[in-house]
């Protein structure tokens, strides 16, 4: 087994959890944050306003727009996405690399676009998992049950959803949440074999 982090920082894992808005993907990744002390979680920089409790440099790195186009120019971003109108969300660089410097596995919870540049990017390195709603209504009324977005957000957030929905079958797993308890033990099931067991 590698310890020399150097070295372990190129060969570092990556659990890619995808889907589309109101899947659950977050809170299936933020079970397995608290169950699989490996695992460390991709913070993105995102030009979106914050929402409710949630806190900069820990859910999002909350930047300007003009900071984003900032870093896109210096290249600072593995990956990023409009992913709404005027709403920037990215990985940046120094991100993958810092958990990988702790000898962790990153893990993701980010957009089908965004999911299937960092498979492509990193391939055997990275398991790609693509969270199932169990349809379009029952996302449709999830979505709308938040109530944080405006009606014209959630319009688009609906749209970006059944267009999601058809990149399932390029992810590496698909996996069905219509249950989130057993959706929940499924993901478990999968990223531990991933990862593999801990280092002696
Ligand atoms: P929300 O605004 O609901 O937090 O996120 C909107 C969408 O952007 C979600 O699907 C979320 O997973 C995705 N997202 C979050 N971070 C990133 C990122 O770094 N890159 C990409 N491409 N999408 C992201």
């Amino acid at each position: 087994m590698n310890h020399d982090p150097l070295t372990m920082s190129q060969n570092g894992k990556l659990i890619i959890f995808s889907a589309p808005s109101g899947a659950g993907k977050t809170t299936i990744v933020h079970h397995l944050l608290g169950k699989i002390p490996a695992l460390e979680f991709s913070i993105s920089a995102t030009t979106r306003e914050r929402r409710g409790d949630e806190v900069h440099e820990k859910d999002y790195y909350f930047i300007s727009k003009e900071e984003f186009l900032h870093r896109i120019a210096k290249k600072q971003f593995v990956e990023f996405e409009e992913v709404y109108t005027g709403t920037f969300y990215g990985t940046l660089r120094t991100e993958i690399e810092r958990i990988w410097a702790k000898g962790k596995t990153v893990i993701f919870d980010i957009d089908v676009e965004g999911g299937l540049h960092l498979k492509r990017k990193y391939g055997a390195q990275a398991l790609a998992i693509f969270v199932q709603p169990p349809s379009l209504e029952v996302l449709i009324e999830r979505l709308t049950g938040r109530g944080t977005d405006s009606e014209e957000k959630l319009k688009e957030r609906f749209a970006k959803a059944e267009k999601e929905l058809e990149y399932a079958p390029q992810f590496d797993i698909i996996l069905k949440n219509y249950d989130l308890e057993t959706a929940c033990r499924e993901a478990e099931e999968l990223v531990s074999a991933f990862i593999g067991p801990p280092a002696p």
